[in-house]
């Protein structure tokens, strides 16, 4: 299993590369990203959050013991070298992040978009999602081009809320 790694990292800020090609190392790394996102209840996962610079993202909306609504529609997929080619409409809802532990925030996304990227398989998909997958993907997107759910609040917002995760993680080292 791969280790996450947690704001305030530098690696969260940084833009990721495109891949060239799914080759037997870009295989191995979705492997092992799979392994981590579903060892750690998560959703989704972007690869700069286990210290991969790669554009590569893993999505999995199944009802998990994180996420228990099992209203959400459920998108999965692996997607590399991704593209926003439309969006439209509004939504929120509380989001959580496995490099921002404990912390819950709400931050203003699309409801409809459009993407473009490249599948396992090396194949180019155009997919459509909205509600709980939109969000999902437009933040995963956000991780691979350096952006945190943070970055997403005005700046009062924000201040707050890495307040309320930079308390959450001096409570937690005790133990
Ligand atoms: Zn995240």
């Amino acid at each position: 299993m791969l280790e996450i790694v947690t704001y305030p990292n530098e690696i969260l800020k940084r833009k990721t590369n495109p891949i060239k090609a799914v080759d037997s190392e870009i295989k191995d790394i979705i492997k092992q990203m799979k392994e981590t996102m579903y060892q750690n209840d998560g959703v989704g996962l972007a690869a700069n959050q286990v210290n991969i610079p790669l554009s590569i993202m893993i999505i999995d909306t199944t009802p998990n013991d994180r996420y228990k609504d099992e209203d959400r529609e459920i998108f999965k997929s692996v997607l590399m070298n991704p593209e926003l080619l439309e969006k439209s409409g509004q939504i929120s809802m509380k989001e959580g992040c496995l490099s921002f532990p404990e912390l819950r925030i709400e931050v203003p996304r699309f409801s409809h978009i459009k993407i473009k990227a490249i599948n396992e398989h090396e194949e180019e998909v155009i997919i459509e999602l909205s509600g709980f997958p939109a969000i999902v993907f437009q933040h995963e997107f956000d991780h691979l081009n350096g952006i945190t759910f943070v970055d997403r609040l005005s700046g009062l917002k924000k201040r707050i809320a890495l307040e309320k995760y930079k308390k959450s993680l001096k409570e937690k080292v005790p133990t």
